[in-house]
């Protein structure tokens, strides 16, 4: 059994119309009047494929296609629908419409299913809007209070609450976790790996470890003319030792560390003035949990090193983090078994975004396919797939499912 590529394709064109910007990318963000339209068509799809459609209290959709026994759990798919302001046509919405085109290639074989099938659209993925990545799925399997989502508030003052009631979701119902089997999710893969090693389909493992820090230097101002080297207290010094030592540090960890220095600030910021206060922040990832715990304690010892023996004070602080996901051992069985039968050049590959299936993978058997984009260009208008690539992954994705849906 194969799913019908040209109309996967052409569903993500049409639903890429609701939103498009000028540069040929998307701006549908979540509970926009767009976002509204985009959940709208996809409805309208999906009952004319005979599926139901049900809303939860946080705004995620999902449809369902019966099984043969209603009452066992089903198989899942899923992913979002909402666009960062300058997104591309494919992040997310190719998750969704990959899963209706598993329904809709059963439909058309006539093939039933033990279980019934779902497509979950999670809502408000990107947290562009709304300041909360991820918000419906961490509502959905229990990570994140109801309320605390319906807090959430744009740029304008407007809440998530009130978006939701102006679309006519009802809020006061509480969040019943529907029983899940299996959960897979099909993306693209938003980084260059697949493309470059010319692989169609990643098999994802998990998602990697992550966290932010903040790394503070005070220092003294002092003219830059007039102060000799030796008797600055110069913050920029620190980091100029620090540097090497943590780029050294992230390549004895292999080649799936990463260590990015993504923001440096000095104070006053004037050319002909010493600074007397440097910031900068530190981006640490590894999908192994022992060589990322490595790297942070390397990173606060280094840190703590350099400080003194530059006898300048300051601190390290880690601001964020995302412990990593491994997902479950059977859904990950599953998309092999589907892209060994389906012949499919594939590499097994770890994640470094995040995903819905981070939160649904804490509560329901998970894994996750990816596809390559061209140039690995991600949350960018110009992000862009191949059919072909498209396909396949959708292709992977109904066997992986249909394995799951009869046992
Ligand atoms: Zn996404």
């Amino acid at each position: 059994m194969r799913v019908n590529g040209a109309r996967l394709w052409s569903r993500l064109m049409e639903m890429a119309e609701i939103g498009a910007t000028v540069q040929g990318g998307c701006n549908r963000q979540a509970l926009t009047d767009l976002d509204l339209q985009g959940r709208s068509l996809l409805s309208r799809w999906a009952e004319a494929a005979g599926c139901t459609v049900r809303v939860d209290a946080v705004g995620n959709l999902f449809i369902r296609r019966p099984g043969r026994d209603a009452a066992l759990p089903v198989v899942m798919t899923g992913s979002h629908l909402d666009t960062q302001p300058t997104g591309g046509k494919f992040d997310g919405v190719y998750g969704v419409l990959a899963g209706l085109e598993v329904i809709e290639s059963l439909n058309d074989r006539a093939a039933a299913t033990l279980r019934p099938i779902e497509v979950a659209v999670w809502c408000n993925e990107e947290g562009s809007r709304f300041p909360m990545a991820m918000m419906g799925s961490a509502v959905w399997s229990g990570r994140l209070a109801l309320e605390t989502a319906y807090g959430l508030t744009d740029r304008g003052g407007t809440s998530v609450r009130q978006e939701l009631e102006r679309f006519g979701i009802a809020t006061h119902a509480p969040i019943a976790r529907q029983a899940v089997k299996a959960c897979f999710e099909a993306h693209i893969e938003q980084g260059p790996v697949l493309e470059e090693t010319s692989k169609t389909i990643g098999v994802v493992t998990g998602v990697q470890h992550m966290s932010r820090h903040e790394v503070v230097i005070e220092g003294q101002e002092a003219h830059a003319g007039p102060t000799p080297m030796h008797l600055r207290r110069d913050p920029v010094r620190v980091l100029a030792d620090l540097l090497p030592a943590l780029y050294a540090a992230t390549a004895q960890r292999g080649p799936q560390a990463r260590f990015t220095v993504g923001f440096i600030e000095t104070l006053p910021g004037s050319p002909n003035t010493v600074p007397g206060r440097l910031r900068f922040t530190v981006d640490i990832r590894h999908p192994d949990a022992g060589q990322y715990r490595e790297l942070r304690e390397e990173l606060e010892r280094l840190v703590r090193a350099e400080l003194e023996r530059h006898a300048l004070r300051g601190n390290v602080r880690c601001v964020w983090e995302a412990p990593g996901v491994s997902f479950d051992a059977g859904c990950v069985e599953a998309v092999r078994g589907a892209v060994a039968a389906l012949g499919l050049d594939a590499m097994e590959m770890v994640s470094g975004a995040g995903h819905d299936s981070c939160n649904v993978s804490a509560v329901v058997p998970t894994a996750m396919i990816f596809v390559p984009c061209a140039g690995g260009l991600s949350h960018n208008e110009a992000e862009s797939a191949l059919p072909a690539d498209l396909e396949a992954g959708a292709n992977v994705l109904l066997h992986a499912m249909m394995s799951m849906a009869d046992g």
